[in-house]
């Protein structure tokens, strides 16, 4: 039996921070760092831009290189976890060994949602989730023609202007009435639509996929409308599922994500949690929320090393966030939710940069910036500090 103290289920964003807020904590004991992707960890982020439109390579996109964690004396350990026993203290590996844990932490993430419809197991269907992913996407886009992505939220706008840039004819399909719906003002929506179709992607929106058809290779997507979409490839991004049955079968309290409190502990005090596989509550935003996003990995797994090491942290950083597509950098200050009121400086109608603030009863509590640097600087600290701002002043926002 292999024996260790702090073990972390999870390799990429937030285990890799987690590993090294560690050492920074001055955890003298082992560190095992548990992954099942077999790659040393990787940003996921690229995946989708630079990756997919090859422009970078895989070692390129690693967190941290391998000298690092073998200079921290941090052990990379390639293996699925199967099960963890809390009473033992015990994780047990697909492999058949367990390793014993004194502090556990679970950084276990999310998965790609499936598309619950005939046909998605047809050969030539993708989902856009790890680096081998978008390896066989790569591989197929060199042999296929036409591309359709089903869903227009990031990953799926990301997917369709990387395929634009490999020459790719690419068509988005929309289920809502317009792209980004769940997370963006309708003008940020039109704006972003404006720009795929000036790059030649065809979006179609209140579009539902009832099936996608072909011998053993996908040929085309057909709409609850009954219309026929041709594609050599499908790409699925329709959201995400946190990887969370390793925890509920532990007996942990699951709710949209492994729940926990703002130290990153879990209901078990012994066990942490951080990353895309965990939800807490956000007393600003008065509500659970699972947050999706490399920052606020990052900030989880600081404080979820602290609290490891006894350290008291708490999470707190306002939720950020970008997206790259074309020229376009997209960077996300705050949640937006029940915003009442949106301000623009700049138009989004005519302009490749702009900002869209958005205000609930008066206050500033998120912008989308649009190649505008500044803005979401100065949009990070208003919303932080809750400063009050005129919406004069917004208007004429900071000039990038
Ligand atoms: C294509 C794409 C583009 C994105 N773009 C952006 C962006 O522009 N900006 C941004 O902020 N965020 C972006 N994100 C989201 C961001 O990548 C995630 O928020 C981040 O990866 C979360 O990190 P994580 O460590 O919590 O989880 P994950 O990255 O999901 O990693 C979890 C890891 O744990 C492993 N694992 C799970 N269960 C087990 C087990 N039982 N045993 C062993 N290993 C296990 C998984 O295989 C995986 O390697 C993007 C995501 C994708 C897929």
């Amino acid at each position: 039996m292999t024996i260790s103290q702090a073990v972390i289920i999870g390799a990429s964003h937030a285990g890799a921070q987690l590993a090294a807020s560690l050492r920074q904590e001055k955890w003298d004991g082992e560190i095992l760092l548990i992954g099942n992707e077999s790659a040393v960890p990787y940003q996921r982020p690229p995946l989708s831009k630079a990756y997919l439109a090859g422009r970078s390579t895989l070692e390129e996109l690693a967190i941290r290189n391998v000298e690092f964690y073998a200079k921290q004396n941090i052990q990379l350990f390639d293996a699925t976890v199967d099960a963890i026993d809390r009473s033992a203290g015990l994780v047990a590996l697909s492999n058949g060994e367990t390793v014993r844990y004194n502090k556990l932490a679970l950084c276990t993430g999310a998965r790609a949602r499936r598309l619950p419809t005939p046909g998605a197991d047809l050969a030539g269907v993708f989902y856009l989730r790890t680096a081998a992913d978008v390896e066989l996407i790569r591989e197929a886009a060199t042999t296929a023609g036409t591309a359709v992505i089903v869903g227009g939220g990031y990953i799926g706008l990301e997917t369709a202007s990387s395929l634009r840039a490999l020459g790719l004819e690419v068509t988005v399909l929309e289920a809502t009435e317009r792209v980004l719906q769940r997370v963006t003002a309708p003008e940020v929506s039109a704006f972003f639509h404006r720009i795929h179709e000036e790059a030649g992607v065809s979006i179609r929106t209140g579009a539902l996929v009832q099936a996608l058809t072909g011998e053993s290779r996908v040929r085309a997507v057909v709409l609850a409308n009954g219309e026929s979409i041709p594609a050599d490839i499908v790409i699925v991004g329709i959201g995400v599922e946190p990887n969370t049955e390793l925890a509920a079968a532990a007996g942990l309290v699951v709710d949209n994500g492994v729940l926990i409190d703002a130290q990153a502990r879990t209901s078990d005090p012994h066990i942490v949690a951080a990353g895309d596989c965990a939800s807490h509550d956000f007393a600003r935003y008065g509500r659970r929320i699972r947050l999706e996003s490399v920052p606020s990995a990052g900030e989880q797994a600081k404080v979820a090393a602290a609290t490891m090491c006894g350290k008291s942290k708490e999470i707190a950083a306002l939720p950020w966030f970008w997206s790259d597509q074309y020229d376009l950098k997209l960077q996300i200050a705050g949640l937006n939710t029940d915003y009442d009121e949106v301000i623009f400086s700049g138009d989004p109608s005519r302009d490749r940069d702009f900002t869209c603030f958005y205000l609930r009863q008066g206050e500033l509590i998120a912008a989308d910036c649009v190649n505008r640097p500044r803005d979401f600087m100065f949009s990070k600290k208003v919303i932080t500090q809750r400063t009050p701002v005129e919406r004069s002043d917004l208007m004429s926002a900071p000039a990038n």
